[in-house]
């Protein structure tokens, strides 16, 4: 019993050191600075579920926010385009995960997939030869990604330090097991066509042997033309039975024109991680339901 009472006695000393306040521009960021966090502190975020990091507009609080935290995290320039005006006056330390050294980068367009039902009305630069900034749906960069927090952390809370390298080490080793996972999920579709509305799977593709067939890349809001609308059509009867993803919380009013009458399922697949809770298996789960988004349509073809 009073072994007990020292354990919870030390618990409630060290919850007390939490003091290090971390915030994430997104909540896949937000997961896994929360695994490396794990019994010690909870990450905040910036970006509500549903709000996309290419047009975010930040709110008061939100620059309030920038200005308290002592550790930020975000991809870089080329996702979240409303945040380098905040961070010129921040004075603490913050990391554009995009510069860290080991990180696998794409580029748009590098593998010669087609781009030619791209438009120009996209809310953000996907470009063949640009960065494709979605780089978190790489188990591998996640690992870089945590690697710098950890070690961010350590340095910030020295009395915390091992704890934070155990969560490393724990997160590295689940990430191992989770690539295998989603690689025994997705066998049976490999080759299945299948098209997105938002060019933001590309490192996972990458990583499980999947490819898209193509993208209809157009903004939710707006109606794209009939002629163009006839291109896309005619794309998708070329290809027969498929599967059409678009992202939550919004499909485009053009999913249901462009699918109608057509053997095509319509599904989601959310990059970003919605409404999930945030915890230490966060951004396993994030990777691990896109997996069997994928196959759970792609199966039914
Ligand atoms: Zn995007």
């Amino acid at each position: 019993m009073s072994r007990f009472l020292v354990l919870f006695v030390a618990f409630i000393a060290f919850s007390a050191h939490a003091d290090v306040r971390v915030l994430t521009s997104i909540k896949p960021l937000q997961q896994i600075a929360a695994a490396v966090q794990d019994g010690v502190g909870s990450p905040d975020v910036l970006l509500p579920p549903g709000a996309s990091p290419h047009n975010y507009a930040l709110r008061p609080s939100d620059v309030r926010k920038v200005a308290a935290a002592d550790l930020l995290y975000w991809i870089g320039p080329d996702m979240e385009g409303f945040l380098p005006r905040v961070l010129a006056s921040r004075g603490k330390p913050t990391v554009a995960v995009q510069s860290l050294a080991g990180m696998q980068l794409r580029h748009f367009g590098e593998d010669s997939h087609s781009h030619e039902q791209d438009q120009d009305d996209h809310d953000h630069d996907h470009r063949p030869g640009s960065l494709d900034a979605h780089l978190w749906l790489s188990s591998v960069n996640a690992r870089v990604i945590a690697a710098k927090m950890a070690s961010d952390l350590a340095a910030a809370d020295p009395a915390n330090a091992t704890r934070y390298q155990a969560n490393l080490k724990q997160f590295d080793e689940r990430m191992d097991g989770l690539d295998q996972r989603i690689k025994q999920r997705v066998t049976g579709i490999a080759g299945k066509p299948y098209f997105v509305f938002h060019e933001a799977f590309d490192y996972f593709e990458a990583a499980y042997g999947l490819k898209h067939t193509g993208v209809f890349s157009v903004a939710s809001e707006v109606q794209p033309g009939a002629q163009h609308v006839a291109a896309m059509r005619k794309r998708l009867q070329e290809v027969g039975k498929t599967c059409v993803f678009s992202e939550p919380p919004l499909r485009p009013r053009l999913a249901e024109t462009l699918t109608a009458g057509l053997p095509v399922r319509l599904a989601e697949l959310d990059a970003l991680g919605g409404t999930d809770t945030v915890d230490a298996k966060g951004y396993e789960r994030l990777l691990e339901k896109l997996g069997s988004d994928l196959a759970g349509c792609l199966e039914q073809l």
